[in-house]
């Protein structure tokens, strides 16, 4: 076989890139565009030993499963890579992929893996759901300015300002900052010379408040003409803050570390399950408030608390789970490495009038340790007289994809508390934390998949552990 080759072939499952993936006389190729199910007629791209790629020739036979994107970029675009996959499909699809990494990965017995999985919990609606957008703004060859989205693996913006996924506002933001841009000459930033002004519009709006905020992320301190851009943006409905970001780096990392408020707060308020959140552009806030709402809800069900417990969650962020398990704990404790995200977090706990919630900067497998051996936490004497507090009754963590360290789960089982709830976003690295936290003391009891991103390949979990003995 070489390169350019066409064979016929069967698609059996899904790479992680939302590839398809099929078997060839031995080898393994991945296809692009591809769901399980279709019979294709697939060109080779490229060769390896015992794998290759190759691209859609023709479709002969479309998996059942296979259906029109609604949106017109839908495979040029990079956000959705499923969206050809009729929504029900997607979720079945989740579902396995959890179920199959707690077998293969987690070393759970298939029996057990198919005791303890709860049906996904997706979307009525999977569309306009999330309450963040970040816009690339570009010029077009004519030098007018364009936003939309990044094409697949590249940095060149595909114009397209409705996306599906986001809110009706985003448009009429877009058109806005464009007109002012034209109006004034304001230009667009181009990543190869690494001149020009505007680098991308970032929109958040509060489902719950309908607080808008914008912020535009410049390659410089100042903007011209601002006045006019503020007066145009303040008609938008709900607008309650605008800002610009200075980022005058050459990388990829779109905020830099300076905002100024043009007009109205720094910050927009929202809310989830009652309790609220100040949000600036720079904070860490979960884009799919309505699914988040059912993790959040699924997390506090599972730490089954009566007002009498010790918490712990890890990698809290802003604190959004500490603050939502606080109202029904005795005490909770955050931990998280971003400073700036403990700030928000101690600070959206006033807000709340939340006074039995305390929150501490640092690795989760540092301040666990300490506090365990030590009873302090950066040398301050945390656990007073009370030694039993050192076994609390719930540890939750929400991890970043790479999952737990090591340190953080040992000690999470010196620690022994009654249940263990985690929430993940990466199930192969759930799986394998789950191997070493059930290895001895702990049942896995249930998994709930949560569909926080659909048309993506992501998943979502909330997982329930108890102590054998209670
Ligand atoms: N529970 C929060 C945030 C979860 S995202 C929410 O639902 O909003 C994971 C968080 O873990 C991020 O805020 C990240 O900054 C933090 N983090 C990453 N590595 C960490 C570590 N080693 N120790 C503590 N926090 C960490």
């Amino acid at each position: 076989m070489k390169k350019n080759d066409t064979f016929q072939l069967e698609i059996t499952d899904l790479g992680i890139g939302g590839e398809g993936i099929g078997k060839y006389e031995g080898m393994t190729f991945f296809v692009k565009g591809a769901l399980p199910g279709d019979r294709i007629v697939a060109g080779v791209t490229k060769l390896k030993k015992t794998y290759g790629y190759a691209r859609v020739v023709e479709i002969i036979e479309p998996s059942p499963n296979r259906r029109e994107a609604v949106c017109p970029v839908s495979g040029k675009c990079g956000g959705c890579q499923i969206m050809e996959m009729d929504y029900a499909a997607q979720l079945r699809f989740k579902q396995q992929k959890v179920a199959d990494d707690l077998v293969r990965i987690g070393g759970f017995a298939p029996d057990k893996v198919a005791a303890v999985m709860q049906p996904i919990i997706g979307m009525e609606e999977p569309y306009h759901f999330r309450n963040k957008a970040q816009y690339p703004v570009q010029e077009d060859a004519e030098g007018n300015p364009v936003a939309g989205f990044y094409a697949l693996r590249s940095h060149r913006v595909i114009e397209h300002e409705n996306c599906y996924l986001g809110v009706e506002v985003n448009e009429q933001i877009l058109t806005i900052v464009k007109d002012y841009m034209r109006a004034n000459r304001v230009s667009a930033y181009d990543e190869t010379t690494g001149k020009g002004l505007i680098r991308h519009v970032l929109i958040r709006v509060g489902f719950t408040s309908k607080e808008v905020m914008v912020c535009l992320v410049i390659n410089g301190s100042t903007l011209p003409v601002a006045g006019a851009l503020v007066e145009a943006l303040q008609q938008v409905e709900g607008m309650t803050s605008i800002s610009v970001n200075s980022n005058t780096r050459r990388d990829n990392v779109i905020l830099g570390n300076v905002t100024k408020t043009l007009w109205g707060a720094d910050y927009i308020t929202d809310s989830i399950g009652g309790v609220q959140f100040q949000i600036q552009p720079r904070s860490f806030y979960q884009v799919n408030p309505v699914q988040t709402e059912k993790l959040y809800g699924k997390a506090l069900e599972y730490a089954n608390l009566t007002g009498e417990e010790t918490v712990w969650d890890l990698y809290c962020g802003i604190g959004t789970i500490s603050l939502f398990l606080a109202k029904k704990a005795k005490m909770v404790y955050g931990v998280e490495i971003v400073p700036e995200a403990i700030e928000d977090a101690k600070r959206n706990a006033a807000l709340n009038h939340i006074t039995n919630a305390r929150f501490y900067v640092g690795k989760a497998e540092e301040v666990l340790p300490e506090y365990y051996e030590q009873g302090s936490i950066h040398g301050e004497r945390i656990l007073e007289a009370d030694a039993t507090l050192k076994s609390p009754d719930v540890i939750v963590v929400d991890p970043p994809r790479k999952g737990c360290d090591e340190m953080c789960l040992s000690t999470m089982l010196r620690m022994a508390p009654k249940r263990i709830v985690y929430v993940s976003c990466d199930p192969a690295t759930l799986a394998r934390d789950l191997k070493i936290l059930c290895a001895e003391d702990y049942q896995l009891e249930a998994v709930t998949p949560v569909d926080q991103f659909c048309h993506s390949m992501h998943v979502e979990c909330v997982v329930l552990m108890s102590k054998a003995d209670t």
